[in-house]
């Protein structure tokens, strides 16, 4: 038995179906992992790193010329200047990234407002931190935010907000209007923002990424993370990190020294080169997956399954509930053995998996080489999906 911590926080979704698809040999279109690993250079990094000896512990903040690359990178994009011995602390993946902040920052009892559907990760951080949860509904069909049910969420007793743009799992880039309201009620309300920010390069037809932290007003409120995983298709590598105030990053170096003290030293060089030398990768990826969504959502909709085409990130949803299926949990159950594809149910992203709303929907992964996709596609259209 798990402590009472732990308890009533379902296993990792992404995990039971990424097993279902190894056991049922099915096509995972379920877990957000390229099939394809990222750039050579970065691999041949991290490989010369451990020829060249650096495979003891790293500083707990991260290597220093790891800490210099993501305020370049930072500066470079953005325009934003960080203090890399000060305002920026490597973590071991954005996962880490955001249990530090929740744990380093959020007293017992504090409100955490947070964009629902929501990263699985967030919920049982907010629980271990014993944060009361604030969600915000992004809304089908189009998942946007609204700022009255935005205002309408926050009370006294709220302290932070919990952002993710481009959001996962709706595909939701939030316009600059979004975040400004974001930014008016974080102000007005003295709040804090931890902004996940993992897909930030992989945002399509042309438009940009903002970082909130960069609004009026925001930088000296902002904790913003992110991590190499996705940008640089290398999820297994596990490098993300924490930038914003000196007094919020040491907060979450303050938990990370008794989460996992310090990460992977090899792959810390490895990224500090690719964020400095191979900063045009992550768009080549963009534009790739977004000639890999355009092919899913429109198999999709070929079969039927009405997509959301979305803005960002490697996912597009659809609602199952039309095919007669109580559930997505029960359609993404049933999938492998009747079409030999894997798919997640979107009810593992909400507080209330039975609202109508929310109860049929199901994410699709298009971060898969075209023929896979284009095999999960054929192995649908062939199959009976009307429950
Ligand atoms: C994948 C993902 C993460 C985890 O990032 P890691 O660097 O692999 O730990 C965090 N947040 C969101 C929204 C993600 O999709």
């Amino acid at each position: 038995m798990p402590v009472s911590r732990l308890t009533g926080i379902p296993p990792t979704i992404f995990s039971t179906m990424s097993a279902l698809a190894v056991r049922t040999g099915a096509i995972n279109l379920g877990q957000g992992f390229p099939d394809t690993d990222g750039p050579e250079g970065l691999i041949a990094a991290a490989q010369q790193a451990m020829a060249d000896g650096a495979n003891q512990y790293a500083p707990g903040i991260g290597i220093p010329p790891l800490r210099a690359a993501i305020a370049r990178h930072q500066q470079r994009h953005y325009g934003i200047e960080l203090d890399p011995d000060r305002e920026v602390c490597v973590t071991t993946g954005c996962t880490e990234a955001v249990a530090a902040a929740l744990l380093g920052l959020v007293e017992p009892g504090d409100e955490v407002v947070v964009l629902e559907p929501y990263y699985d990760s967030y919920v049982a951080m907010l629980q271990v931190a014993g944060a009361v949860r604030r969600p915000v509904r992004l809304r089908a069909p189009d998942f946007r935010l609204d700022p009255e049910e935005l205002r309408a969420a926050v009370t006294p007793r709220t302290r932070f907000v919990l952002l993710n743009t481009p959001h996962n799992p709706t595909g939701t880039v939030l316009t600059d209007d979004e975040l400004t309201a974001v930014a008016d009620v974080a102000v007005e309300h003295d709040l804090t923002v931890i902004t996940d920010e993992v897909y930030e390069h992989l945002v399509f037809d042309g438009r940009r990424h903002t970082p909130i932290s960069t609004l009026p007003g925001m930088a000296e409120r902002t904790l913003t993370l992110s991590s190499v995983g996705k940008s640089y298709s290398v999820t297994g590598w596990k490098i993300g990190w924490a930038t914003g105030p000196a007094h919020l990053v040491a907060a979450v170096l303050d938990a990370k020294q008794w989460l996992s003290f310090c990460s992977g030293t090899p792959f810390q060089h490895a990224v500090a080169h690719a964020l400095d030398h191979l900063d045009g990768w992550p768009a080549e990826l963009a534009a790739s997956l977004q000639t890999r969504r355009d092919l899913l959502c429109a198999g999709l909709e070929g079969i039927g399954l009405d997509p959301r085409v979305p803005e960002g990130t490697y996912f597009t949803l659809t609602d199952v509930g039309h095919l007669g299926w109580r559930d997505g949990l029960e359609f993404c159950e049933a999938l492998p053995e009747r079409a030999g594809v894997v798919a997640i149910p979107a009810q593992g992203f909400h507080e209330n998996s039975e609202a109508p709303a929310v109860r049929h929907l199901v994410r699709w992964a298009f971060c898969k080489e075209p023929d896979v996709i284009e095999d999960g596609l054929r192995r649908l259209g062939g199959a009976i999906l009307e429950k």
